[in-house]
């Protein structure tokens, strides 16, 4: 019953991928391919810095949504090579992705600097993507659901459900995160339905019923189905797939 409230998210992460005349060719493609679908989806595209102005300026009139990778959290200052959160809303992002997998590996992103990264965002009226997910050894320790736990509550630290309502949770295993190999829909819900329990514990049922929880990890045309059947599964984070309009759509569509 409550599922029917959520509307799926399907997100395309292009990461360091595409010039800005190859980012403004894809999301021209998108946008005539996607035609129709929008309605029943809520479609989020993630170019890369350079790209965020000159995508939105292809999406006006399109209610396809931008999104940045990463933000800093000081709303501007002494960060040399740091981009803040009212300038990416400036250029016309609605969401920002944080805290994903890539960014805690090689940037020393922490579990505090989420939080402050949200904070930032929701200040400039924008919205966390938030992203959290296991390594294999964790996996293979049996520490999945104490990590995706830890990670979870300190992003969310501070917020209001009011705030939380509109925040998206992106579900990432480190290990099938450009590997190919996905999580099984079942290790997925799993895992969603523990995330739904703790926002459920944290902002009440209403609310914890609310907030969308994407799976990100090898979404395929051919997996994305099943995934996205999961009770718990409201879109997904797609990487490697998004960067062709062909393979999005057919995620997109499998969502519809
Ligand atoms: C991601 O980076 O968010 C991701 C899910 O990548 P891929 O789809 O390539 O595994």
């Amino acid at each position: 019953m409550l599922r029917e409230k959520r509307r799926p998210v399907i997100a395309g992460n292009w990461k360091m991928n595409k010039t800005v005349p190859e980012a403004t060719d894809l999301v021209r493609e998108l946008r005539e391919e996607l035609a129709g679908l929008r309605e029943r989806v809520e479609i989020i595209v993630a170019p890369s810095f350079p790209a965020l102005q000159p995508v939105a300026k292809v999406l006006e009139e399109s209610d396809l949504r931008l999104a940045a990778q990463n933000c800093h959290w000081a709303p501007s200052g002494a960060y040399t090579g740091e981009v803040s959160a009212p300038m990416l809303q400036a250029v016309g992002c609605h969401y920002v992705i944080l805290g994903h997998s890539e960014r805690r590996q090689y940037f020393g992103e922490t579990d505090e600097t989420v939080n402050k990264r949200a904070k930032a965002v929701v200040a400039a009226r924008m919205i966390p993507i938030l992203c959290v997910g296991e390594t294999l050894a964790e996996r293979e320790a049996e520490h999945t659901l104490v990590v995706v736990s830890r990670q979870l509550l300190a992003a969310l630290q501070g917020f209001t459900g009011g705030q939380a309502e509109h925040f998206i949770v992106a579900y990432e295993p480190v290990w099938a995160i450009g590997t190919g190999r996905n999580a099984t829909s079942e290790q997925a819900q799993e895992v969603h339905a523990h995330i739904r329990e703790q926002l459920v514990m944290l902002f009440g049922r209403e609310i914890g019923e609310r907030i969308r929880i994407q799976y990100g990890g090898s979404v395929k045309v051919d997996n994305a189905a099943e995934l996205l059947a999961q009770p718990d599964v409201d879109g997904a984070l797609v990487g490697g797939a998004s960067l062709k309009a062909s393979e999005f759509s057919a995620i997109v569509r499998a969502a519809s």
